[in-house]
């Protein structure tokens, strides 16, 4: 108990309150500051006490910076609204600052403080009412709100995500961060304050690692992905030793032609102990286990066995951005062609912007190696980083494959047509091959056969298949039936009529 409560205690007895605890004694002190006030200058002194008191014990709970509650102050709030009956069902939202490191080694910790001002008001402005908003760590918000089916939580959090994304000006400077936000609903009384902030936590960071989403709602996967974390090393160790994962292929065909010009190798692990795994959520496992180089090179053993079956198919094997930047990458493919016998024209790797925005030397010579030896470079899910036109200049790639984010409106708004027209451009006046991802029916295939995109590759043409199938499907001519079908009429560039 501090001085202070004693003396409070004093001059509560002194003016017949009766105070059962520290808290209460606290929460009472103004007015008893009140009236020691009029017992005289002792009285006034204990009042400036009290006061200060009052204030410490609000500093406890509420963040320096922004004003905000802090995490102590969430922590109680939420545990008190989960042990609460009768109210609502609640929801946690976690919400991480993309870049705000990079914000603070640019412009100083004083530009740093503004902008975390400047994202509580604008957080502030968004919460909706009843709700709950702290600064929790330091660039981490959550906030408690009420959940509404007739709101979706969906809907606050694309309005944050974009609230956040518009810059800030600050001193002068225009500053740009973005946001990640996890979602986790509250189950009461199964859930604990602690596990609902928690679950906000990890949907926060799978919102972040992944290519499409600033947000994600917590879910099971997501329970199953921290399950295998922990088994994880000894389970993908077993899973390659006994060769348990596998690989499916998927065509790329010639956007005038029909004719199947490449194929994809896409990983599979089906009988992890947590069932089917996408190669999605694999991969980033697999770098943090640090596993990626044996499941990199067990990709590549099994595209070059495929290599030889299909014998003139190209083979595109997607190379993670650790395996990738490996000093000596380019000399692990050379060795294993040569050892296999294999043209090195037949085989393309696919890397993604991540690695060449962390480690743009050691990408480049990788870059310069694989095609001193004749293997293609692509580059692959373009336009979901934010550098690629400096990149897309500066390294010796060959071609390049629009993300399939890129196809979503294409033939509904006209905007989106003019943008896929000039990325296509783009991709051309650089000298690249360019492949749309993505295509899901024949208007597409229309519209990117006009535009002159040269390859194809999505559900409407061929999905992920095993190597026989492939064998199949290369012997149908199923895809240039398709896209000889799809080519009836020239289509219109702009509103798709039947969208
Ligand atoms: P990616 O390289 O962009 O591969 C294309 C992904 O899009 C595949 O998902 C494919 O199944 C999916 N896809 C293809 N056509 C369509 C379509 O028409 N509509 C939709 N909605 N999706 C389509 P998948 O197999 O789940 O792979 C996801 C990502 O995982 C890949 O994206 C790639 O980045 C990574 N990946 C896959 N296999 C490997 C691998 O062996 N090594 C590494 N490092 N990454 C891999
Ligand atoms: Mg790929
Ligand atoms: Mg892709």
């Amino acid at each position: 108990m501090s001085v202070w409560t004693s003396v409070f205690e004093l001059l509560a007895e002194s003016s017949g309150a009766k105070l059962g605890s520290a808290a209460v004694c606290m929460a009472s002190a103004a007015m008893l500051a009140r009236q020691a006030t009029q017992r005289g200058t002792a009285c006034r002194l204990l009042a400036g006490m009290a006061e200060r008191e009052i204030a410490l014990s609000k500093a406890a709970i509420t963040d320096s910076v922004t004003g905000l509650k802090n995490r102590m102050a969430f922590s109680r709030e939420l545990e008190a609204l989960l042990e609460d009956r009768s109210r609502s069902e609640i929801a946690v939202l976690f919400l991480d600052l993309d870049r705000f490191k990079e914000v603070n080694d640019t412009h100083g910790h004083k530009v740093g403080d503004e902008l975390l001002k400047g994202v509580a008001r604008r957080l502030c402005d968004l919460m909706p009412e009843g709700a709950t908003l702290a600064r929790i760590g330091g660039d981490e918000f959550a906030a408690i709100v009420r959940t509404d089916p007739a709101k979706p939580l969906d809907n606050l959090a694309i309005a944050i995500v974009e609230a956040i994304y518009e810059p800030f000006t600050i001193e002068g400077h225009a500053v740009h961060v973005g946001a990640s936000v996890g979602i986790a609903k509250g189950m009461r009384p199964s859930s604990s304050a602690d596990d609902l902030l928690r679950q906000a936590d990890i949907a926060m960071y799978d919102a972040k690692f992944s290519k499409t989403d600033s947000f994600r709602i917590f879910d099971e996967r997501m329970s199953k992905m921290i399950a295998l974390r922990s088994s994880m090393r000894a389970e993908l160790e077993q899973a390659i030793a006994n060769d348990e994962l596998s690989l499916k292929f998927q065509p790329l065909v010639d956007s005038q032609t029909g004719a199947l010009a490449s194929v994809e190798a896409l990983l599979r692990w089906p009988g992890s102990s947590q069932g089917e795994i996408s190669p999605g959520d694999l991969i980033p496992l697999a770098e943090e286990s640090g596993q990626i180089l044996a499941l990199g090179n067990w990709v590549l053993d099994k595209a070059l066995d495929a290599i030889r079956t299909l014998g003139n198919v190209p083979v595109a094997v997607n190379v993670s951005p650790v395996q990738f930047r490996h000093h000596g990458f380019g000399s692990t493919v050379g060795d294993k062609l040569l050892s296999a016998g294999i043209t090195p024209d037949l085989l393309r790797i696919e890397i993604t912007e991540g690695v060449l925005i962390s480690h743009i030397d050691a990408a480049r010579s990788s870059i310069r190696q694989l095609r001193q030896i004749g293997v293609e470079v692509v580059l692959d899910d373009f336009g979901t980083g934010y550098s690629s036109l400096s990149y897309l200049q500066n390294l010796d790639l060959d071609g390049m494959k629009i993300d399939r984010s890129f196809m979503k409106d294409l033939g509904r708004r006209p905007l989106a047509t003019q943008i896929m027209r000039s990325v296509i451009e783009l991709g051309h006046s650089l000298g690249l091959k360019v492949v749309a991802e993505g295509v899901e029916n024949d208007w597409q295939v229309r519209l990117l056969r006009t535009l002159r995109c040269d390859y194809l590759q999505g559900y409407y043409l061929g999905t992920p298949m095993s190597l026989e199938e492939i064998v199949r499907f290369r012997e149908s001519g199923e895809a240039r039936a398709k896209v000889t079908r799809a080519f009836g009429g020239e289509p219109q560039l702009g509103l798709r009529a039947s969208a």
